[in-house]
């Protein structure tokens, strides 16, 4: 079916540039492009956030890319707006579970599809290094959603092995698991954490989106280098990097020290002891990724490039 459809369409794209790095490959015959993926910002801004956005850039739901002007934000404003969307995230989850989450813990965000290529378990890969840094930098707290396929039985164990994990570390570090995640939960979710958290196996993730639903509340990914995150990622600007080895493939050997040694010596010390300079972080990351990996300007993409007839090619080729 896929060479039908190279066959028959007359123009090709992946969903990232590395999406089409690596379809090219798979496909030598056929002239691939890219045009990355994007998501509806109005429908992902939390409420807060959308509302301090209303206040200092008034065209912004017209016209998305204006989120760059929220370089102007004062970050009080924007640690305020976000301490919302974390009350409102932590009061969901204390109505669906009865735990309670505390308001000033760091708390990690992982949400989409359980199946393993996404490795929900890669941050508890070595729960006594994890355990130690808690007790040498500060608290964690840690949010999980996912469903599985009925059918995938790799999916459901992954889910398993989360829940043991969190039950392995219940004194220091808490874990919780939301069932029926949906899209209201993923906007609470990526609204209301202060890191989004991005696991996938090179080179299988061919763009990710809900790392953009994060950027656009102004929530920092730490992610592996794969998908959208090669082209949103800045170090320390945007977000963070896991192992920053460019190479197609995952080396976990690599990429578990690098998650943990990213949370212990940069980002759990800037929240805890510079908060002013994670929330410059979170206010880049509106102004660079927000105003860029929105579905507005991802149609316009597709409109110039994909579906406008060659002869008319705003960009001249013919
Ligand atoms: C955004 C979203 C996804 C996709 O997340 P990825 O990071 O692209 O895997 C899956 N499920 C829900 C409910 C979402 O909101």
């Amino acid at each position: 079916m896929t060479h039908l459809a190279l066959l028959l369409s007359r123009y090709v794209n992946g969903v990232s540039m590395r999406h089409e790095e690596v379809s090219q490959d798979m496909f030598p015959n056929y002239p691939i492009d890219s045009i990355s993926n994007g998501v509806n910002a109005v429908t992902w801004a939390a409420p807060p956030l959308a509302r301090l956005y209303d206040a200092h850039i008034p065209k912004w739901r017209q016209d998305n890319f204006d989120l760059r002007y929220a370089v102007h934000i004062p970050v009080e404003e924007i640690m305020d707006a976000h301490r919302d969307a974390k009350s409102a995230l932590l009061a969901e989850i204390e109505r669906r579970t009865g735990e309670t989450l505390s308001p000033t813990v760091f708390t990690i965000g992982f949400a989409r599809r359980a199946t393993p290529y996404k490795r929900p378990d890669l941050l508890f890969s070595d729960l006594s290094a994890l355990q130690r840094l808690v007790q040498r930098v500060g608290p964690l707290q840690v949010v999980y959603a996912g469903k599985a396929h009925p059918r995938d039985e790799g999916g459901k164990s992954l889910i398993q092995r989360v829940f043991e994990a969190a039950n392995s570390l219940k004194e220091t570090i808490n874990v919780v698991y939301l069932e029926e995640y949906d899209m209201a939960l993923g906007r609470l979710l990526c609204g209301g954490v202060d890191l989004w958290l991005n696991t996938p196996q090179k080179p299988l993730e061919a763009s990710g989106t809900s790392g953009m639903k994060a950027a656009i509340n102004g929530v920092p990914s730490l992610s592996i280098l794969d998908g959208w995150w090669i082209e949103g990622h800045v170090e320390g600007v945007t977000g963070w990097s896991i192992s920053d080895d460019p190479g197609p493939e995952s080396r976990p050997d690599e990429e578990i020290p690098s998650l943990y040694d990213k949370l212990e010596y940069l980002i759990l010390p800037m929240y805890y002891e510079r908060p002013t300079e994670f929330a410059r972080i979170m206010r880049s990351c509106v102004a660079l990724n927000g105003s860029f990996f929105n579905a507005q300007r991802m149609v316009l993409q597709y409109v110039e490039t994909a579906y406008r007839p060659r002869a008319a090619n705003y960009w001249g080729d013919a």
